[in-house]
């Protein structure tokens, strides 16, 4: 028998406990904790990702400042903004909404934001000091892989974890923090060689891919955690990981749906990224 790991209910319990926090720092340290969103251009998604951020600024007591850049904006004037915002007090936690359009250098401009504003995990220090395993602001969905897993009371010490992508966002952090749980991990990509012999030994599976569907049924072992970072959509245009759920629950221990899983998770961690970073401040 499965257990589903429901991200949507974990992560409304989470942002209450985060508004609890925000208000007790605020109420201590007179001080408000601020995020600024930064998007430049309109692209459908993006505008969607940045509603939803500054909808759960409000709904934890964070507040937000959006900057909204124009199409045209150039690298001069991103990086001015991302300089002010750099030292301003108001100001505890930085984010670029990504992709930024095309002409614009996104390496160059993350580097102005400061490791300690750093909510979204990015910067090369923050991803030094997890590899290191030393106190960081980590990458949000992975740190939310993490969340749910505690939160079921999974001790990954010593199981087999196998992590399917390799991206700065989410692949590489995700290995390294089951690493510093003490798992034995495993990265594949596209460029593995058996993928299917290497995910056949998870005791926990992560699938960070962008392909529907892709982990089946005679990928895993029986028992497996499985976890679905994929947000893809399928031949119908629905919301779909990269796990072939209905195929392949019977065979889990656990497993995360989609919708519902660790979407829900990623930014109820930039909140409490937010939070943290503010604690530090
Ligand atoms: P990405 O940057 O495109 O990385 C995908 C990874 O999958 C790459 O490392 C790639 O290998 C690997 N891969 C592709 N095809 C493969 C194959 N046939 N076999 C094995 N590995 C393969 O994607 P991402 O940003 O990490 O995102 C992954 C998925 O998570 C997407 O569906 C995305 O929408 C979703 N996502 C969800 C959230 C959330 O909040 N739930 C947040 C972020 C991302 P190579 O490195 O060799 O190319």
């Amino acid at each position: 028998m499965y257990k589903i790991i429901d991200g949507k209910k974990l992560a409304a319990e989470m942002r209450v406990s985060i508004k609890s926090n925000v208000e007790e720092f605020k109420s201590k340290s007179g001080k408000d904790i601020g995020l600024a969103v930064v998007l430049v251009g309109d692209n459908p998604a993006s505008q969607v990702y940045v509603r939803n951020k500054i909808k759960a600024c409000e709904e934890v007591g964070i507040k937000s400042y959006a900057y909204y850049l124009s199409a045209e904006t150039s690298q001069e004037e991103l990086e001015d903004l991302l300089r002010g915002l750099a030292v301003d007090d108001n100001i505890n936690g930085i984010l670029v909404q990504l992709p930024l359009p095309k002409h614009l250098d996104a390496g160059r401009a993350l580097k102005l934001i400061p490791d300690s504003k750093d909510v979204d995990g990015f910067s090369p220090n923050n991803i030094g000091k997890l590899c290191m395993n030393s106190e960081s602001l980590v990458a949000c969905t992975p740190n939310g892989v993490m969340k749910m897993l505690e939160a079921e009371h999974i001790d990954l010490k010593g199981k087999n974890a196998v992590v399917v992508g390799r991206s700065n966002i989410v692949g590489r952090p995700m290995a390294m923090l089951l690493l510093n749980a003490d798992a034995t991990v495993t990265i594949c990509h596209s460029k593995t060689k058996n993928l299917k012999e290497q995910c056949l030994k998870a005791d926990v599976l992560v699938a960070a891919i962008g392909k529907s569907k892709f982990i089946k049924a005679d990928m895993i072992k029986d028992g497996a955690i499985v976890i679905d970072v994929g947000m893809n959509r399928d031949e119908n245009g629905k919301l779909c990981g990269d796990v072939d759920f209905e195929n392949l629950k019977e065979k889990c221990s656990y497993i995360t749906p989609v919708p519902g899983g660790v979407g829900p998770m990623t930014i109820t961690m930039l909140m409490y990224n937010t939070y943290i970073a503010a604690t530090r401040s």
